[in-house]
């Protein structure tokens, strides 16, 4: 049965623990930063940050600000492009976990040639892998596959204080990401659910996936 998350971004605060949680799982360094005049740091996905999560603002009809917050991470694609592209390249590079339906990449990788690895970075439609150059691997979210082989939710999930995050069975995640979106809908009459066919990471948004920055460049 593939696995999948719900985020309900109505819910989400921006403490950005998932972010952090994700990094110190994975053991990945601290990126330097700086003031950029916005609270998104890094300012975007990188092979050290597997997850961000992304601000955006844009001024209501009213003239108020909306502030949306978006925790971005791989979607794990129903029928991932990046693995057939990945595939044709290099066969075994890329795969699909048959259990959980996770998106994984393996050593193999790294016999990829150049124009290959742009080929498979270009090929998601969600803007998601980064390539490594010093390690030649391609690198994106893993559903945290040890720990979920082990029976633990993936840690962003496990750390997220807030209920924003969720993760089980495909169409346990699916029904309560429509049971998330009624209620949302009370507060925020334009909540709607993105891309719940194509992908199994459910984002609930508060408002048209347009405010969104994920949508905004990449949809
Ligand atoms: Fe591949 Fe991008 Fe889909 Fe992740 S979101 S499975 S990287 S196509
Ligand atoms: Fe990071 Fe694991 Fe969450 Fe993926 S599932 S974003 S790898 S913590
Ligand atoms: Fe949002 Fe939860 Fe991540 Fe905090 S941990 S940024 S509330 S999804």
């Amino acid at each position: 049965m593939p696995k999948a998350f719900l985020i309900d971004t109505t819910r989400c605060t921006a403490c950005r623990g998932c972010q952090i949680a994700c990094k110190e799982w994975h053991d990945l360094p601290a990126v330097p930063t700086k003031q950029r005049g916005s609270h998104q740091n890094p300012p975007d996905l990188n092979p050290c940050n597997l997850k961000i999560v992304r601000f955006h603002e844009h001024l209501d009809k009213d003239g108020r600000v909306m502030w949306n917050f978006f925790p971005d991470q791989c979607r794990h694609c129903q029928q991932p492009p990046c693995v057939a592209m990945a595939d044709m390249a290099v066969p075994g590079s890329m795969f699909k976990d048959k259990k959980t339906g996770a998106i994984l990449i393996t050593d193999k990788f790294k016999d990829m040639e150049k124009i290959d690895v742009e080929t498979v970075v270009a090929s998601c439609p969600y803007n998601i892998p980064r390539y490594d150059a010093k390690t030649k691997m391609l690198t994106k979210c893993d559903m945290c596959i040890d720990r979920v082989q082990a029976g633990l939710e993936p840690m962003c999930v496990k750390t997220c204080p807030t209920g924003c995050m969720a993760f089980g069975e495909r169409e346990e995640m699916l029904a309560l990401a429509h049971k998330r979106l009624e209620e949302a809908k009370k507060s925020f009459p334009k909540a709607c659910l993105v891309d719940e066919e194509e992908v199994n990471v459910f984002y609930v948004l508060a408002e048209e996936p347009e405010h969104y920055y994920a949508y905004a460049s990449f949809g």
